[in-house]
């Protein structure tokens, strides 16, 4: 294990910038969003980013690939550009874990190589989490926030930063910043690990447990007479899934311009009403079947399909953000998933 001063905290940050793209939660007006890191840029002490992680390995919105027209001459320009190097800093556990669940998705045959190159090019720096929130349920799932893993995990104190590599890619940054960093014991980070556990244990939602729902259970909650008054109030804004960092649904679309079409893809909702929506017509046709979906994906279709792993990360932020105040514990705690 290594430490530095968090005097030394810039030092770093310039140090691992000269070799990559450097990203680090910054503090904005309605909250903390990762930014590039340049000479002067402070590290947000924020709990969790407003969005996500996912978006520097499965942008909202990116362009894959370009036709030019001249005549009836069609040329295919590739305007890929996922290749560049890059560092995130500052991932929670949560956030952590919502790659593993996005790789399975992402990584299986045939493999998405758009995301898989940004993963082969991008290095995750996790930060633990000492002030978790009373949103916050990632231990429901197994999640350990005092052990956020990722390439390199670190620990912050008032005075210090302790950085453990973990992958190869982790070592081999946590090499480059060697200069500015020393050994030291983990008495620190194990004195930190236990204040959190103690935390997590009394958090208001520390009672949820998944243990109910898992892969085989489709006819147990499908015609639950619960969805009902679950979904009836759901606005269809489609919220939820965009600040979720496991929902991986997009859209592929193509964009009429003077010389041609561009070919892109953006995140899509399986909340809205147009998800489905196929030549034949749409095979979802009430909020009803579309908020069900969402669930059930998370709770029962993703474990089911990948070893009982729970399509939920516990980070809190649909939560946080619903206009309706409804959300996954919601749904959770009516089909029975308390302690
Ligand atoms: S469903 Fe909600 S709590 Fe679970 S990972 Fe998505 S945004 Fe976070
Ligand atoms: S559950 Fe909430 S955030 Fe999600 S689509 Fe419905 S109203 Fe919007």
């Amino acid at each position: 294990m290594r430490k530095c001063s968090l005097d030394n905290l810039q030092k770093v940050f310039a140090l691992i910038a000269e070799n990559a793209s450097l990203y680090l939660p910054v503090d904005k007006v309605g909250g903390a969003v990762f930014e590039k890191w340049q000479e002067g840029t402070s590290y947000s002490n924020a709990l969790n980013t407003v969005r996500s992680a996912k978006d520097f390995f499965f942008p909202q919105t990116e362009n894959m690939m370009e036709f030019k027209t001249k005549g009836k001459e069609i040329e295919v320009v590739d305007t890929r550009d996922e290749h560049e190097d890059f560092v995130v800093f500052g991932v929670r556990a949560c956030d952590v874990k919502s790659f593993e669940i996005l790789d399975r998705v992402f990584l299986c045959e045939p493999v998405d190589s758009f995301y898989a190159n940004r993963r082969a090019h991008g290095v995750i720096i996790s930060m633990a989490c000492t002030r978790p929130s009373e949103t916050c349920f990632c231990q429901t799932f197994g999640i350990d926030a005092a052990n956020p893993g990722a390439d390199i995990s670190c620990w912050k104190t008032d005075s210090e930063i302790f950085f453990e590599a973990n992958t190869e890619k982790g070592e081999k940054l946590l090499s480059s910043i060697a200069a500015l960093t020393e050994d030291t014991d983990e008495a620190a980070v194990e004195a930190q690990k236990a204040k959190i556990a103690e935390i997590m244990k009394k958090l208001p939602l520390a009672g949820i447990t998944p243990d109910k729902f898992g892969g085989g259970k489709t006819s147990e909650f499908f015609n639950a007479p619960q969805w009902k008054e679950l979904s009836q109030s759901c606005l269809g804004c489609g919220t939820c899934t965009f600040v979720c960092p496991t929902c991986q649904c997009y859209d592929i679309r193509d964009f009429k311009t003077n010389d041609g079409v561009i070919r892109f893809r953006c995140w899509d909702s399986c909340m809205y009403s147009d998800f489905t929506k196929m030549a034949h017509g749409n095979i979802r046709n009430s909020q009803l079947e579309r908020f069900r979906q969402r669930f059930m994906h998370k709770l029962v279709y993703y474990p089911e399909n990948n070893e009982g792993i729970f399509g939920c990360v516990g980070c809190g932020r649909c939560l946080a953000k619903c206009p309706i105040s409804m959300n996954i514990v919601k749904v959770m705690k009516s089909l029975g998933g308390e302690a």
